[in-house]
């Protein structure tokens, strides 16, 4: 198995069974997405403490593989984490997916699945639907 294969296996099993899948008690941030290339949707929700740490993080929504696997990576990879963690690793992200130099000591751990959209440019926006809408939660106030 290379490396390409066990990238498609994260994005197959994360799709297949995505990870924090629901509605959250007690969210106090919301964003929508919307990806009309593709027909992307989903809303993401968000608890944030008073000490800006993501406590808790879902999503719900439909969309294809590329977008559920990454939302479902995202809420795996961001929830007990502090908003600057979040802001540094949607920067990170986005250079991974568009081809970019990766940020030094940023590591995006199991994200790096999906490097591979980065050779379909009009799969970019599945794989960063969700970052965008973690990022206009994280400003609405
Ligand atoms: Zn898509």
């Amino acid at each position: 198995m290379d490396l390409y294969d066990l990238y498609q296996e994260v994005i197959v099993d994360h799709n297949r069974s995505p990870r924090n899948f629901g509605k959250p008690e007690g969210y106090n941030r919301i964003a929508e997405g919307f990806n009309p290339l593709c027909g992307d949707r989903l809303t993401l929700y968000l608890r944030v403490d008073d000490t800006g740490t993501i406590e808790d993080i879902a999503f719900e929504g439909e969309g294809c593989a590329i977008s559920v696997a990454s939302a479902s990576l995202m809420t795996e990879c961001l929830k007990g984490q502090p908003v600057s963690k979040a802001e540094a690793l949607f920067g990170s992200f986005h250079k991974l997916v568009t081809g970019g130099e990766s940020e030094p000591g940023v590591d995006l751990g199991k994200l790096a699945a999906l490097a591979g959209v980065r050779e379909f440019p009009s799969r970019v926006k599945c794989a960063t639907l969700c970052w965008h809408a973690l990022k206009s939660a994280l400003n609405e106030k």
